[in-house]
């Protein structure tokens, strides 16, 4: 009988990792990193074809790295479970899920040697952490490793070839190229070849209490992580909110957010199943090109930016205007300074930035709004701009659940080293980038209000010594 193969990806979203031409017999290993879903996962769909045409087993391998990039346990707990219930997903689809622990580097091909696996898939990611993986894991590897961009809906490869200017440059681009790639995504099929030496279901309790990691910024509870979570969510925004975009989205004193970035960050969720339901949920075109807008054009310009540009995170990442103008600026009198422990306390003079800090800490997720204001705030109230931008990371991805992200690195270059953004008038200490005060967002939304619906709103955390109502145990009710 002939084999009904699934269906194949375009090419341009496959990219070779180590030039190693045909695969061996032998599993397909598909190393999940970014994009930690079972369904509407290219990465995933590229590696079941890949092993329904040589007719073997569908194993997904995830490696827990022991520290990344500041994490604490807030977005440990929030990737564990939705792992937990990812690795349901695929093995109720006869794939393979191992939980790997230790340096991908070495954990990675390590597994595919013991195995035997002929070919290893991973999905791409523009961190410089995530790229030194891969590239350790390829070169150790005899067999074939190709990256499938399973978080772009267009290929970041293939939509530029080196560092847009901005929105501007990159939107025409990906205008043109998204009829071709903003396809419907097929489904993941049961896989016909079992693997033999599945070791079964991952202990995910035992992994939750043996976490070496920093346990003093806590879950949030009653924020449940999870794609079937992610999918309730976006059911939500479509329904409640989609049609007020953006303008209520640009009232932190309301709720008008979709609330994806947690989902998308961990790849919880595709970006590509969100435009799709956003373009068949029938709202008003405005709004709808207003979010995709967000959703597709700058989320996808975050990872231009990291991709071509290695210092993402560093002042050498600023276009060359905001380097200069900053360093004129850099021994302007500041009008307020804060160490970092009265910013990360919000402690200042300011009652909407202190807000914002604690609704960042206290919820995971700060209005995208008061974001911009509030890295801004910390370029005028520290003491060089590469202090601020230090600052803005490590706090960003100390708290956000979905921090660590092209799109924090991204938001953090735009707010104090004018990325993506153009000079405006000249002022003390921010230069030629553009400046926000508290009397601009007093003329935009109701600053009380706002502060008021933080106050109400602080979720419980199980941060330890802080409003842990149950002794720093991990015990949400959805716990795996
Ligand atoms: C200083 C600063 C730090 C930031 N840190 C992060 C971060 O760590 N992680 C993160 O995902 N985003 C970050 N952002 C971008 C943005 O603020 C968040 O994506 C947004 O607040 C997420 O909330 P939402 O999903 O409810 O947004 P919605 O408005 O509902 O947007 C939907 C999706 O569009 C994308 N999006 C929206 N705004 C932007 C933007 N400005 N740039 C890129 N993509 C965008 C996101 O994927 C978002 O989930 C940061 C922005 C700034 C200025």
């Amino acid at each position: 009988m002939r084999k009904v193969l699934p269906p194949t990806l375009r090419p341009e979203r496959i990219r070779s990792l180590n030039g190693c031409g045909e695969a061996a017999p032998g599993p397909v290993l598909y190393w999940m990193s970014r994009d930690q879903r079972a369904d509407d996962n290219w990465a995933l769909l590229h590696a079941q074809r890949e092993a329904c045409t040589r007719g073997v087993p569908l194993v997904t391998a995830f490696c827990l790295a022991p520290v990344f990039l500041g994490a604490t346990l807030r977005q440990y707990g929030f990737m564990l479970r939705g792992l937990a219930e990812t690795e349901r997903a695929l093995r109720n689809r006869a794939i393979g899920f191992v939980l790997l622990r230790g340096d991908p580097g070495r954990e990675v091909p390590a597994f595919a040697r013991r195995i035997g696996a002929g070919l290893v898939v991973t999905d791409f990611d523009p961190l410089r952490i995530k790229t030194g993986w891969r590239t350790e894991v390829a070169a150790a590897l005899r067999v074939p490793a190709v990256e499938v961009d399973a978080h772009n809906i267009v290929p970041a490869w293939h939509a530029s070839p080196k560092q847009e200017y901005g929105a501007y440059t990159l939107r025409p681009k990906l205008r043109k190229l998204l009829p071709d790639f903003l396809t419907p995504i097929p489904a993941l099929r049961r896989h016909p070849y079992a693997w033999p030496q599945d070791p079964g279901p991952a202990d995910w309790v035992a992994v939750q209490q043996s976490l070496r990691v920093d346990r003093s910024v806590g879950e949030v509870l009653g924020l449940t992580p999870g794609s079937t979570a992610a999918l309730r969510v976006l059911r939500d925004f479509l329904k409640n909110k989609l049609n007020g975009y953006p303008e209520a989205s640009r009232n932190p004193a309301v709720d008008g957010l979709s609330h994806l970035s947690p989902y998308l960050h961990f790849g919880q969720v595709s970006a590509q199943r969100v435009a799709l339901e956003v373009n068949a949920a029938g709202a008003a075109p405005a709004a709808r090109d207003a979010f995709l807008e967000e959703l597709i054009v700058r989320r996808e310009l975050a990872d231009n930016f990291c991709l071509y540009n290695p210092h993402y995170d560093t002042f050498q990442g600023f276009p060359a205007w905001a380097r200069r103008t900053l360093s004129d600026h850099a021994r302007d009198a500041r009008p307020y300074g804060y160490p970092r422990d009265r910013l990360e306390a919000g402690e200042t003079h300011d009652d909407l930035w202190n807000a914002a800090q604690q609704e960042m800490v206290q919820s995971g997720k700060m209005h995208s709004y008061l974001r911009m204001y509030w890295a801004k705030k910390i370029l005028e109230w520290t003491r060089s701009p590469e202090e601020a931008l230090q600052t803005v990371i490590d706090l960003n991805d100390r708290y956000e659940i979905d921090g660590r992200d092209p799109n924090g690195y991204a938001g953090a270059a735009w707010s104090i080293g004018g990325v993506h953004d153009r000079a405006w008038g000249e002022r003390p200490v921010f230069g030629k980038i553009r400046y926000m005060s508290y009397n601009g967002c007093k003329s935009k939304f109701d600053i009380p209000a706002y502060i008021r619906r933080v106050l109400k709103n602080q979720p419980l955390t199980t941060a330890v010594g802080r409003t842990n109502r149950t002794g720093g145990r991990l015990t949400n009710t959805e716990a795996p």
